[in-house]
């Protein structure tokens, strides 16, 4: 190629850039009349599914030579900055912009600095650390909260103890384990039989269960619980906390687990219907709710259930929130249901905590948007 061609091709660019430079500012306009009728209708900002059908849509008409992966690339990072966009109108009259949402990275721990964490095993891939140091940052409270990957749940929280960490939440293997090694725990999360929130204080530690309010958030987006029935798929912790939820919100329950022993005592426990999964067909009800991990990443093309029979009900709710839509969810839209993915019961259990370590009204949708930016990536 010749000097003359090459200088062509740069200015062939250079005019595709200005035309690029002027489409994304006109979309940037756009969004930012979204962001504001979001604000007026009091919408949420973050919008999964309208955004799964941006990517589909778009995956449909390239005609490359891009490839469908990096047009996502490409358009995951516009409407990242589309939804800050909104999120400024929204902030807007409010005192934190909208780079505060993000962590602040040039935060300085001191002496004074108090801390929070999450222990579990493993606990690498958790999400809490980015939710809840974003809402420290955002509402500058001094404090931090870290990921501790423990073997010894005994050796860590006397260690917790003897450095003044004020709080933590308490994920797998360890929800049921801490029962009976803290000083004290509320009738929730002795009703549900596990603990994912500890607080610290001058009694001990205190420990309490906020998953419920998780799903119980997470459920109301789909429909009203009171006077509704609810299938629910699976008999561990997180079914637990999702059966007590619905149950105390005047819900119907019916358990349906692979192991009938674990599953008829949960049913039993809350005095709700019992079935084995084998018969799963047989069962009816207006919302099915996946509390197993069937589906969750890597095995993301899993399902719980079969898709036949996801029809016959309204809605279909999933407690996995990696990936964002499991295969049960996508396959019950195709049906027609409404659908409900477990990040806004994670982002809700979270919230619950922060208010109840801080009390402080969370930001929860600067929250939300640092975790869904994040497992939009994964
Ligand atoms: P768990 O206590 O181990 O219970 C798992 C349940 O799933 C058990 O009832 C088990 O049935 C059933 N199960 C497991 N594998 C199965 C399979 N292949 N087929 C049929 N049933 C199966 O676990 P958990 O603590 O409840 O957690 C379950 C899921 O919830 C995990 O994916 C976790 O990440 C998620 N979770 C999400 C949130 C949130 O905030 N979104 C909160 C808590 C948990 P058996 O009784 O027959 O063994």
């Amino acid at each position: 190629m010749s000097k003359d061609s090459l200088n062509r091709l740069r200015q062939d660019i250079e005019t595709l850039d200005r035309k690029l430079l002027r489409l994304l500012n006109e979309r940037a306009a756009v969004s930012l009349q979204i962001g504001e009728f979001k604000v007026r209708e009091c919408l949420d900002v973050r919008d999964p599914w309208r955004e799964q059908a941006v990517f589909e849509y778009l995956t449909r008409y390239n005609k490359g030579p891009l490839k469908a992966g990096e047009i996502e690339e490409i358009f995951r990072k516009i409407m990242s900055i589309s939804r800050k966009i909104q999120s400024a109108a929204s902030l807007s009259g409010s005192k934190h912009s909208v780079e505060s949402a993000d962590v602040d990275t040039s935060f300085a721990v001191t002496g004074k600095t108090a801390l929070y964490g999450i222990i579990g095993n493993p606990v690498a891939q958790s999400m809490s650390p980015l939710m809840h140091n974003t809402a420290f940052r955002l509402l500058d409270i001094n404090a931090i909260y870290l990921p501790f990957e423990v073997e010894d749940l005994p050796g860590a929280l006397t260690g917790m103890k003897a450095l003044n960490v004020k709080g933590a939440s308490v994920t797998h293997p360890f929800k049921r384990q801490i029962l009976g090694l803290i000083d004290d725990i509320d009738d929730t999360a002795a009703k549900i039989g596990a603990v994912n929130t500890l607080s610290f204080g001058k009694d001990g530690i205190q420990g309490t269960n906020t998953d419920w309010v998780g799903a119980v958030r997470c459920l109301e987006t789909l429909l009203p619980i009171e006077g509704h029935t609810f299938v629910v798929i699976g008999a561990g912790g997180a079914a637990r906390a999702v059966v007590f939820g619905i149950t105390g919100k005047g819900g119907n329950v019916i358990v349906v687990n692979r192991s009938e022993e674990k599953g008829r005592a949960l049913a039993e426990a809350f005095d709700c219907a019992f079935a084995p999964l084998s018969e799963i067909e047989s069962v009816g009800g207006d919302c099915l709710v996946n509390t197993t991990p069937v589906g969750m990443y890597p095995k993301a093309d899993e399902m719980p259930v079969p898709k036949r029979g996801l029809g016959a009900y309204k809605a279909v709710a999933d407690v996995i929130y990696n990936p964002l839509e499991t295969m049960l969810l996508k396959e019950a839209k195709a049906t027609g249901c409404q659908v409900a993915s477990g990040f806004h019961m994670f982002v809700y259990q979270g919230v619950e905590q922060f208010s109840i370590w801080t009390a402080r009204m969370a930001p929860v949708k600067e929250m939300e948007a640092a975790v869904y930016e994040r497992l939009s990536r994964t």
